[in-house]
C-alpha cells in the first residue's frame, strides 16, 4: 500500500457530502489538505477537525469551477509549496431539477454541463502538466452510475457524468508513460445535499428520494477513494462501480 502522509490532496467541492467527507478521510491518512469551493466560510468551519483527525496542513481557498480564469488564476497564485498536488479529486458537482428533457429549463442545462463537464476539464488541465512534469499524480473524478444508464428527468444530469466517464478514459489514455494515474470513482444513490441542491432546497422532497432504502453513505464513497489512491504507484484502478445494496442500476431500487 503506497503511504498518504504528507501528500498534497486537492479536493473540489470539499465544503460539503463527498468532498467534505473525503477530506476527512485523507485528513486520517495525515495528509496535506488542499480544499476549494464557493462556500469558503464552510471550509474554514471545517478546518480544525480535519487537523484534529490527523491533516498535516489543511489551506482552503475559494473556487467557483466553472470560471475558468478564476481556476487558472487560483491555481498559479497558490504558494509554492502547495503547487505540487499528488492526488485530485475532481469532486465538484451537481444536479439541477428532475424535469423531462423536453420540458427542462435552460439554466438548469448550463449550470450542470458547467459545473460537471467545463469546471472538471478546467481543474483537470490546470493541474495534470504538473504531475505530467513530475512524473508522479493521481486525479481521482467524481462519476456516477448516472453515467452508465439514463433515468427519467435525469437525461442532462447523466450526459454529464457520461461525459465524465468518457473525459476519465481518455485522459488515462493521454498521460500514459507519465506514471500518472486516473481512476473514476462512479457511485449510485449517496446521501448527502445533493438532493436537495437538485431540487433547491425542498427538503420534503429531497428526502423522499432515500425513502425505504438504505442508500450508500458519504464515507462508503471517501473510503473507496482513499483506498484507489493508496496502491501501489504501479497499480492503476480504473473504476470503482458502487450502489447500495438497494439499488442494481439508475432505475431499479429495492424499496420497503
Ligand atoms: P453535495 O453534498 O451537494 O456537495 C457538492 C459539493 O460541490 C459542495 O461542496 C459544493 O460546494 C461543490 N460545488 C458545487 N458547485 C461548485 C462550483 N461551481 N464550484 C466549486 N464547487 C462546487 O453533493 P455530493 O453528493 O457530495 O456530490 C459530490 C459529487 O459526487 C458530485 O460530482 C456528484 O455529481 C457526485 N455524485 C453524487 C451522488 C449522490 O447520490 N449524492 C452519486 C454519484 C455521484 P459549494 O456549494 O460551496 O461551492
Amino acid at each position: 500500500m503506497g503511504t498518504l502522509k504528507g501528500s498534497i490532496v486537492f479536493i473540489t467541492g470539499a465544503s460539503a457530502g463527498i468532498g467534505a467527507t473525503t477530506a476527512r478521510a485523507f485528513a486520517r491518512e495525515g495528509a496535506r489538505l488542499l480544499l476549494a469551493a464557493r462556500r469558503l466560510d464552510r471550509l474554514e468551519e471545517g478546518r480544525e477537525g480535519l487537523l484534529a483527525a490527523g491533516a498535516a496542513e489543511v489551506y482552503n481557498f475559494a473556487l467557483d469551477v466553472r470560471d475558468a480564469a478564476m481556476v487558472e488564476s487560483a491555481m498559479a497564485a497558490l504558494p509554492e509549496e502547495w503547487q505540487p498536488i499528488d492526488v485530485l479529486v475532481n469532486n465538484a458537482g451537481l444536479s439541477r431539477g428532475l424535469d423531462k428533457l423536453y420540458e427542462g429549463k435552460r439554466e438548469d442545462w448550463e449550470e450542470m454541463i458547467d459545473t460537471n463537464v467545463k469546471g472538471l476539464l478546467y481543474v483537470t488541465r490546470a493541474v495534470v502538466p504538473g504531475m505530467v512534469r513530475r512524473g508522479s499524480g493521481h486525479v481521482v473524478s467524481l462519476g456516477s452510475t448516472a453515467g452508465e444508464m439514463a433515468y427519467p428527468g435525469g437525461a442532462v444530469y447523466c450526459a454529464t457524468k457520461a461525459a465524465e466517464r468518457l473525459i476519465t478514459d481518455g485522459l488515462r489514455q493521454d498521460v500514459l508513460g507519465t506514471a500518472v494515474r486516473v481512476t473514476s470513482i462512479d457511485p449510485g444513490m449517496v446521501e448527502t445535499d445533493f438532493s436537495e441542491v437538485r431540487f433547491r432546497g425542498d427538503s420534503a422532497r429531497a428526502a423522499k428520494v432515500y425513502q425505504g432504502l438504505t442508500p450508500l453513505t458519504p464515507e462508503d464513497v471517501a473510503e473507496a477513494i482513499v483506498w484507489a489512491a493508496s496502491r501501489p504507484a504501479h497499480v492503476n484502478i480504473a473504476r470503482v462501480v458502487m450502489t447500495t445494496i438497494d439499488q442494481a442500476n439508475s432505475i431499479m431500487f429495492n424499496r420497503k
